[in-house]
């Protein structure tokens, strides 16, 4: 066995990639990540404020209904105030339903599931390492990754997880490494060359805002195109931290 990560030979892995397998892939990613734990509860946070409105239209309308009554509305104003009324709760359920479904549609994975299963992720799927990059083949994509795409690699529960800064992620289930010991070398290897490509934070940084319009956070001005990571105006040292919107899409180095 190789004591040396950096001598261990890059290999092709080969699977046949089932509805099910992206099912538990996409289940235990949803239940791991702190990101879908936000985006879950900011979910949970709109269908609140939903179910509020959805209350407050229906007091609306029955205080209108008793102002009626009591004289204080004049009658020719009653049905319009209503109708509106009714109409607004109305739409406000209708939507409260359609939150709810893509609510359970996120928690469940089955968002995903479906756009995978629809970009012809089910199927064979070829995944080849170099030095170079890496070489993905599904049955209608072939894409290939230089390393400057990639920013951690790391071993999860079920996967070898090679993380991109944005966009793609490889990962690649544990049992189609030899051993555990093989799984983790082959960690190793991977950051060893993402170390050796420079994919520092700086790097990455500067990779995000390459098209991105962002705000400098101190002085405002348009970071997009920066050839550094800091800002060209006021000089701003720009991190995962301080570029609007890098935390979470950029990932921070790993020790
Ligand atoms: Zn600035």
């Amino acid at each position: 066995m190789p004591s040396d990560a950096a001598e261990m030979p890059f290999a092709e892995f080969s699977l046949e990639v089932t509805e099910d397998h992206l099912r538990r892939f996409y289940a235990s990613a949803v239940a791991n990540s702190d990101e879908w734990k936000l985006a879950l509860d900011r979910f949970r946070q709109k269908i609140r404020l939903n179910t509020w409105a959805v209350v407050i239209f229906i007091v609306a309308f029955f205080t209108v209904l008793v102002l009626v009554v009591m004289g204080v509305v004049a009658e020719r104003f009653a049905p319009l105030l209503l109708l509106g009324a009714i109409v607004s709760a109305g739409t406000s359920a209708l939507h409260g339903q359609q939150l709810r479904t893509q609510f359970k549609a996120v928690q469940s994975g089955d968002l995903w599931l479906k756009q995978s299963v629809e970009s012809g992720a089910v199927g064979p799927w070829k995944i080849d390492f170099s030095d170079s990059g890496v070489r993905s083949r599904m049955r209608n994509t072939d894409a290939t990754y230089g390393w400057e795409h990639f920013s951690a690699a790391e071993l999860v529960p079920s996967h070898v997880a090679v993380l991109a800064s944005q966009g793609v992620s490889m990962y690649i289930p544990i049992e189609l490494f030899t051993s555990d010991e093989a799984a983790r070398g082959f960690v190793r290897r991977v950051q060893s060359i993402l170390e050796s490509h420079a994919c520092t934070a700086a790097h990455r940084i500067v990779a995000y805002l390459r098209d991105q319009s962002t705000p400098c956070p101190k002085c405002r001005y348009d970071l997009k195109g920066v050839q550094h990571a800091t800002c060209p105006e006021c000089g701003l040292a720009l991190s995962f931290e301080n570029v609007p919107g890098a935390r979470g899409v950029v990932m921070p180095p790993r020790n």
